[in-house]
């Protein structure tokens, strides 16, 4: 079932939203070369406990297995779930930090991809036509619009640019529990799905690769791979489908404020499309 959400509980999820980015831009810090991911963990899970929240991730269950940490570290090839580790991180790796809080009872869901030292030419386009489509993403998750129009808009990007789209993990509602329904693909047809209303909240994630579109599971039962060893890359925002235009509820600002300059650019808010679709079969999930 999906449950809207009222005013309130956005401003809610709005909060946890700036923890997430502002937890983030204090991990976006703290990567360099030499650094391990259980290093950027521990500053995620300490700025997250300082600032009044839990980590949402930690002590996530599936079935047996129990997620161990605040981040999800997911390098090069890994495409997302990768737990922390002790490894240092080299120059070129890519680094997704997918980060969750819950704060008052809301939960709040970002990832950013992050370059470490100096990424080689097809990995930097990786990550800018990533980061393209998500905002391609945000811009059609509008009222009037229909969910397979986020996944259209995501997969046409990344596919036109050469590279693998991930179907196997999907974007998600989000509220009181850090996955609601409906599931947000990165692929679909435009005009397909559920319509999206007022008061719908959703985490749009787009995971795409340089190579395959095609992941395995590691042995860890958690690290999501690029089934052919190819790098990818993945960026996530949390949006809130209005009447008066659909509200980023997280943001990358402080990231970008970190990093010295602003690599891509953020969403922008927009008005509501007044165009109406026709509704045709539920798309498949
Ligand atoms: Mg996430
Ligand atoms: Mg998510």
């Amino acid at each position: 079932m999906v449950r809207h959400k009222n005013a309130r509980e956005i401003e809610g999820l709005r909060a946890a939203g700036d923890l997430v980015g502002r937890t983030l831009a204090e991990v976006a810090r703290h990567v360099a070369v030499g650094v391990t991911t259980l290093e950027l963990d521990r500053v995620a899970e300490a700025f997250v406990r300082a600032h009044g929240a839990e980590p949402a991730f930690k002590g996530y269950r599936v079935g047996r297995n129990v997620f161990p940490a605040t981040l999800c570290t997911s390098v090069n090839d890994q495409v997302v779930h990768g737990i922390p580790d002790d490894r240092p991180l080299e120059d070129g790796d890519l680094v997704s930090c997918d980060c969750g809080v819950v704060l008052d009872g809301f939960y709040g869901d970002s990832a950013f991809t992050f370059a470490v030292g100096t990424l080689s030419e097809e990995n930097r386009k990786l990550c800018v036509s990533t980061y393209e489509a998500l905002l391609k993403g945000v811009e059609a998750a509008r009222i009037g619009n229909r969910i397979g129009d986020i996944g259209h808009a995501v997969q046409s990007h990344c596919e036109a640019d050469g590279f693998g789209v991930v179907r196997d993990l999907v974007g998600h509602g989000i509220g009181r529990s850090l996955h609601e329904e409906p599931s947000v693909p990165n692929f679909g047809r435009a005009g397909s799905g559920r319509k999206m209303k007022d008061g719908l909240v959703i985490c749009i994630e787009p995971m795409i690769n340089l190579g395959t579109d095609r992941v395995i599971t590691g042995s860890d039962g958690w690290t999501i791979r690029a089934a052919d060893g190819t790098p990818s890359a993945h960026y996530e925002h949390m949006v809130a489908i209005r009447k008066g235009g659909t509200d980023v509820l997280t943001t990358f600002k402080y990231i970008e404020d970190v990093l010295g300059s602003a690599p891509y650019q953020e969403p922008k808010p927009h008005t509501t499309s007044t165009e109406r679709r026709e509704p045709i079969a539920n798309h498949p999930v």
